[in-house]
């Protein structure tokens, strides 16, 4: 009762009988109070009287007990009691929370009851925080958002309580709409966006600035693209050859591509010392340039790679995407703004890694934690000397380190964060959101002065705390993207942070649902929240409905995917049914002899506070104990279940009732028969090459999927599960039969590599960064010969197309020389240990004429002139114009 008691005025709502006489004022916030301050102020006292009282009343044991004693006392409490009980039933009514706190049939004790004070304050404090972001401009439901076609104010106010100027234009400042019918532009993409439930692998071919080449993994990607299950090979075979190609780059793909750059930058001695601020141009007269063409963006990299610092910042959407999408990149000078549209320039962004990897350019960015992923995500480019002003902020240790703050501390310049959350991806951009992406950045570079003069004053001129933000700033652009990946206990995570109690039949359901709205969303480029908000999710889990009618009552508004799929749903909600009935909670004690989590613990963090309880924390069963049998997905799918279980118990992955804890089954060595552990060694020879990069040790990505970045993931998989056992052991055939026939072919084709080899080392001395073309071509070498070392001789203009041509192109003998290898005609005999895998390396000077031919049908003109060029050099005299030859990715 106490406890509920002290809950009550955090739950509590602003009350409404509050009305003083001069309730009729307009300006009035609510009822009686004329704004925020007086009703905080009022509430603040009722909610500390209330707190006191609660605490002034008798303790619990001895004296509570002695009160107790009196009977009016009793009653008192009693009738008290259930007045604060009606009044709490109340509040969560009125918020759509579980309100049966008085019934006493439905709940038992106190326990149960404080579990529905805390879920409703969940709620509650969850729509504060939501109201109070709305308030501040954000949006946190993620809802796109786009101004409502009108023209706003010119002054632009943060937000409704900061300044609230005329009176009149408020609600209009305050008025957005939702975004509907944005075209797609994934549509557009020239490469298609990987949804895969595989590692993210960087998307850069080409490395300026470069101190340690670039492995040979990314400058060959092209050739890469042609992929194993083209080739007319089975499908296990297939995966077998992905497998062997990227085992051998594994440690190259998930590097990141500067680290060896970042690990040696060092910060220049200019960017140590007191900088005079250089104040900024006022808007009105700076420049603003829109940029969506190649031309441009090209010249806007000329611009850059001449200039000592500039300001960067992103704009981003991810609510019709599964991934996000990087929309919009702001950059800002000393003299000009621009803003590029990166949606339509996303395959040709990679320009850019020019200056941004450049180490003698400062990158000015605030908060760049996102936009380094993004960078790398979407568009492949990294950042070499970066200064992040929010960790300068931090050192600093202002009031607060948000942008806003800084630009009305630093400029005096209120800003607007409404549309921070707007949609991005709206073209063409309306006016008012292209100032506000531009005030972004454009103040950024003298707030970047300004603090760093600061981090020497407050650190008496030594440089040690400044440097210490450079460091900061370093550890953030060695930040790398990494993809969501599902495993089979990802929904387990989800279900923690909303600490609901499931019994066995909802966690089943939830599990199905996660799973369902992962694929999907992979599938429809969309996000999971898009597909099935988790909070409908959770309803749909806790009330397991019986129609299809009751899972579109579990939602509103009702998702269009869930409205589409209603069945399938339905369907997973059945099979969720099926489970046997168990409280998990009582399983997890009966089989760990532990006590739950307390209670008291789970109350004292938000549903947003993810800081406390570790993986440890759910609940965790064993088969044993539970006779449960596992829901499935894809129920369609044909399951073979009267195989002889002793023949597959090698094959098969162990069935495995993901709800509980994964048995250790050691193998029985012993029993095993002699095929039957061949065939284990086959199995584990499978071992997913990613898997020491997944997210957590327990990860368990499908085992078919793993090789295979473009699959639909656990279709597959659960096909795998239940693919018929002869299907599998026929593979396996296949696959030893390929064995014996590589180890013969293994001798003949190691002849041809050491070739390759040779030839590829040679051509390799060949390659040059963008950086050095660009020295190179600029012939009187100006800024931009820095650091270099010089090392081509040829002074050709860079080209795009050549870039990528000349991964083809190089060599240093004839074409003819080497065959590429087609997989086709080997009779599989390229699947033998170490010593075949070499034969499947891609080398881009075998590879290149075929390679050609593919991507430049006859006779088309290409601007190869010659071949025996560099990775990256243009052959032929340059010509003004270069810029127009970069040609679109
Ligand atoms: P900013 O750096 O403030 O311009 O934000 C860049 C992008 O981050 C925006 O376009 C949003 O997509 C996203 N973003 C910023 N703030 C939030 C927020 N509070 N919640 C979710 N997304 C945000
Ligand atoms: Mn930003
Ligand atoms: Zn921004």
């Amino acid at each position: 009762m106490k406890t509920s008691k002290k809950k009550l005025p955090t739950s509590s709502e602003p009350k409404q009988n509050n009305s003083d006489a001069n309730s009729e004022e307009e300006k009035e916030l609510c009822p009686g109070f004329k704004d925020v301050d007086a009703f905080v102020k009022y509430e603040l006292g009722a909610v500390l009287s209330a707190t006191k009282a609660s605490a002034g009343l008798p303790q619990a044991g001895d004296e509570y007990d002695f009160y107790r004693s009196f009977p009016g006392f009793q009653e008192f409490c009693e009738s008290q009691g259930d007045k604060l009980l009606h009044c709490m039933s109340q509040i969560m009514q009125h918020h759509g929370c579980r309100s049966h706190i008085r019934d006493r049939n439905k709940l038992t004790g106190v326990e149960e009851r404080f579990d529905l004070v805390v879920d409703s304050n969940d709620v509650i404090l969850e729509r504060a925080g939501i109201l109070l972001d709305e308030a501040d401009g954000v949006n946190r439901n993620q809802n796109p958002v786009m101004p409502a076609g009108f023209q706003p104010p010119k002054i632009v106010v943060s937000s409704w309580n900061r300044k609230s100027s005329s009176s009149g234009s408020r609600s209009e400042t305050f008025r957005l709409l939702h975004a509907k019918n944005v075209a797609r532009p994934q549509l557009k993409f020239k490469e298609k966006v990987d949804n895969s439930n595989t590692p993210f692998v960087p998307k850069i071919f080409i490395k300026p600035n470069a101190l340690k080449p670039l492995p040979s993994y990314f400058s060959n990607k092209q050739i890469r693209k042609e992929r194993p299950e083209d080739l007319d090979v089975p499908a296990a075979l297939a995966d077998f050859i992905h497998q062997q190609r990227t085992q051998e780059h594994v440690e190259d793909m998930f590097a990141h591509p500067y680290q060896y750059e970042l690990d040696h930058l060092t910060i220049l001695e200019r960017l140590l010392s007191k900088p005079e601020p250089q104040m900024y141009k006022p808007v009105a007269e700076t420049k603003l340039s829109f940029i969506d063409s190649l031309e441009d963006l090209v010249a806007l990299n000329e611009k850059l790679c001449k200039l000592s610092e500039f300001a960067v910042d992103l704009e981003h959407h991810s609510y019709r995407s599964f991934l996000g999408l990087t929309c919009l990149m702001q950059i800002s000078t000393r003299e000009e703004d621009f803003i590029i549209d990166t949606l339509e320039l996303r395959s040709e962004m990679y320009i850019l890694n020019e200056a941004f990897t450049d180490p003698t350019i400062v990158k000015v960015f605030h908060g760049a934690d996102s936009d380094v992923e993004w960078l790398q995500r979407d568009l492949g480019l990294y950042v070499v000397n970066l200064f992040d002003t929010h960790q300068a902020s931090r050192a600093l240790n202002l009031a607060r380190h948000s942008l806003d703050h800084l630009l009305k501390q630093f400029c005096n310049v209120n800003s607007d964060k409404r549309y921070q959350l707007a949609d991005w991806r709206i073209r063409p951009l309306p006016d008012e959101m292209i100032e506000y992406a531009r005030a972004d950045t454009h103040y950024l570079l003298y707030i970047y002065d300004c603090m760093r003069a600061q981090l020497l004053e407050s650190n008496h001129g030594q440089p040690g705390l400044l440097q210490s933000v450079w460091n900061k700033s370093k550890d953030v652009s060695l930040k790398k993207y990494v993809k969501p990946i599902y495993t089979e206990e990802s929904y387990l995570e989800l279900q923690r942070k909303q600490k609901r109690s499931f019994n066995t039949q909802q966690l089943t359901t939830f599990r199905l649902l996660y799973a369902w709205r992962d694929k999907l969303a992979r599938q429809e480029d969309e996000s999971t929240g898009y597909v099935l908000p988790t909070h409908m999710m959770i309803k749909i889990s806790e009330e397991l409905p019986k129609e299809p009618q009751g899972i579109i009552a579990c939602c509103n508004p009702v998702p269009p995917l869930v409205r589409q799929q209603v069945n399938e749903l339905h369907l997973l909600v059945q099979q969720g049914r099926e489970m046997p009935l168990l409280k998990a909670e009582i399983a997890a004690q009966k089989k760990k002899g532990l006590t739950p989590v307390k209670k008291a613990d789970v109350t004292l963090f938000g549903p947003h506070d993810t800081s406390r309880g570790s993986e440890s924390e759910h609940p965790q069963f064993s088969a044993d104990d539970v006779p449960v049998k596992q829901g499935i997905l894809f129920s369609e799918e044909d399951r073979q279940m009267d195989i002889d279980e002793q023949k597959i118990s090698g094959l098969l992955a162990p069935a495995k009732i993901t709800v509980f804890q994964e048995l250790e089954t050691p193998a029985d060595q012993e029993s095993q028969s002699v095929a039957q552990m061949k065939a284990m060694r086959i199995i584990e020879a499978f071992e997913n090459p990613f898997r020491m990069y997944l997210p957590s040790t327990g990860a368990h990505v499908s085992k078919n999927a793993k090789f295979d970045p473009s699959s639909k993931i656990f279709e597959i998989s659960k096909r795998w599960k239940l693919q018929s056992i002869e299907k599998q052991e026929k593979e396996l055939e296949v696959k030893k039969k390929a064995k014996e026939e590589a180890k013969k072919q293994a001798k003949k084709l190691s002849e041809e590599r050491t070739k390759a080899k040779q030839s590829y080392q040679e051509s390799l001395k060949n390659i040059t960064t963008v950086r050095q073309q660009a020295v190179e071509s600029k012939d009187g070498g100006t800024k931009r010969a820095k650091g270099d070392s010089g090392v081509g001789e040829m002074t050709p203009k860079p080209s795009k197309k050549l870039m990528k041509s000349a991964e083809k192109a190089q060599k240093t003998e004839p074409e003819e020389s080497f065959k590429p290898f087609d997989y086709t005609q080997s009779d599989l005999k390229v699947f033998d240990g170490s010593k075949a895998r070499d034969n499947t390396q891609f080398d881009p000077a075998r590879q290149g004429q075929d390679f050609r031919k593919k991507k430049f049908p006859q006779g088309q003109k290409r601007n190869v002139s010659a071949g025996n060029r560099s990775m990256s050099y243009m052959s032929g005299k340059s010509e003004r114009g270069f810029r127009n030859k970069w040609p679109k990715r």
